[in-house]
């Protein structure tokens, strides 16, 4: 089976992680961690990073620093994988989920800006400026884009809705390590950006996430908050409710081994991305992403449109070609049903019901690859 997404390890992975088994430095604390959001941080060009657990504690503690509360509301895409709707219910706000564009599966700001102007108002406090639900009479604190598959949409101009509206902006940037809007890396736009190195991801530490910011405070507070809120290095005294967490060492130096093959990584990436779109384009009723000439993407997984997607599922899973639908729109799942839905056609149905991802290894080769196109060709002979 070419399998769908994993993890490449071929660096100093062993020689790290027998560092700190040789050393005994395997938990929280450890040089690997510093070093490993260092890293990330200085890649992304963003000033701090902090190392978490996974990218979806990172997306929690994100909204916490942004001061979201069970009486708000988060802004985020229809089309995205169920973690960054979970973190958003950790705080107890609710979401307002937006239908996503036929083109890039990206967030609409069409329909996001038409919304807004409708049905929110704006007043000034003296802790700000804040912009409220007419209808929930909630406040709208926060917008969490997701650049889905790693893709970007027009930052611009979410940047500019966030800043009329006065919503921080979080960018669930789990996908996105290596992508880059008019030259700037993913994350980098609003208040934090948060990556995940889970094992599918573009690289891998296991588990693992990194929050990035600019904000010396935050990046204080978000390092104090995800290790248990303690104020003192000697007693156990500490200022509020913390959670544990931070990173363990043992996964950062696998991370740190990761980061030092990325750039090699992205350029098989790369290569992988545009041998594919090369040799399905034409083939049955295919239909590609559609990727701004703002964005450089990283091409973490290749995932492509047909009204085949079912048929073509079965007969590749069962052709020795590892292949995945698309995750259901999170207005679909029951724990959302409830929740505000903005959408005109629905867009996030169809791309639900058509999407497929093909193997997107960053170590695929190009035999493996060839078989895939192979396989998919053998397929739209009959279909
Ligand atoms: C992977 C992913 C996350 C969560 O990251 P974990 O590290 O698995 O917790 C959040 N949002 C999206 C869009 C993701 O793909």
């Amino acid at each position: 089976m070419i399998p769908l997404s994993v993890p490449h390890l071929n660096g100093n992975e062993w020689t790290y992680v027998k560092d700190c088994l040789d050393t005994g430095w395997i938990s929280s604390a450890g040089a690997y961690v510093n070093k490993f959001e260092q890293q990330v941080a200085d890649y992304v060009g963003a000033k701090y990073g902090i190392a978490c657990m996974n990218g979806t504690v990172g997306l929690h503690i994100a909204q916490i620093l942004s001061g979201v509360t069970s009486d708000d509301h988060v802004i985020a895409p229809n089309i995205t994988f169920i973690a960054t709707l979970n973190a958003i219910k950790y705080t107890g706000a609710s979401p307002i989920l937006v239908d996503v564009n036929s083109t890039d599966w990206q967030m609409d700001l069409d329909l996001l800006e038409e919304y807004l102007t409708g049905n929110s108002f704006t007043i000034e406090t003296e802790l700000g400026t804040f912009t409220f639900n007419k209808s929930t009479n909630k406040r709208i604190k926060a917008i969490m884009p997701v650049h889905v598959l790693g893709n970007m949409g027009d930052i611009d101009r979410l940047t500019a809705i966030a800043k009329k509206y006065h919503l921080d902006i979080i960018e669930d940037s789990t996908e996105a390590l290596g992508s880059f809007y008019k030259n700037k890396h993913a994350g980098t736009f609003g208040k934090f950006g948060v990556f995940s190195f889970n094992g599918n991801k573009i690289i891998s530490t296991g588990g693992g996430g990194v929050m990035v910011t600019n904000d010396e405070e935050l990046a204080k507070k978000a390092k104090h908050l995800t290790t248990q809120a303690k104020t003192s290095q000697m007693e156990y005294i500490h200022d509020e409710i913390g959670y544990n967490y931070r990173l363990v060492n043992i996964l950062a130096a696998i991370g740190v081994a990761q980061m030092e093959q990325f750039p090699d990584l992205l350029e098989n990436k790369k290569k992988m991305d545009a041998f594919y779109r090369n040799e399905l384009t034409g083939v049955g009723d295919i239909v590609f992403q559609a990727v701004s000439i703002d964005v450089s993407v990283n091409c973490w997984l290749f995932t492509f449109k047909t009204n085949h997607m079912r048929g073509l599922l079965e007969f590749l899973n069962s052709n020795g070609v590892q292949s995945r639908p698309f995750w259901m729109p999170m207005n679909q799942l029951e724990m959302f049903k409830e929740d505000i839905y903005i959408t005109k056609n629905n867009n996030s149905s169809g791309i639900y019901e058509t999407c497929i991802s093909i193997p997107s290894s960053g170590g695929i080769t190009k035999e493996e690859m060839i078989e895939v196109v192979e396989q998919i060709r053998n397929f739209y002979l009959t279909n």
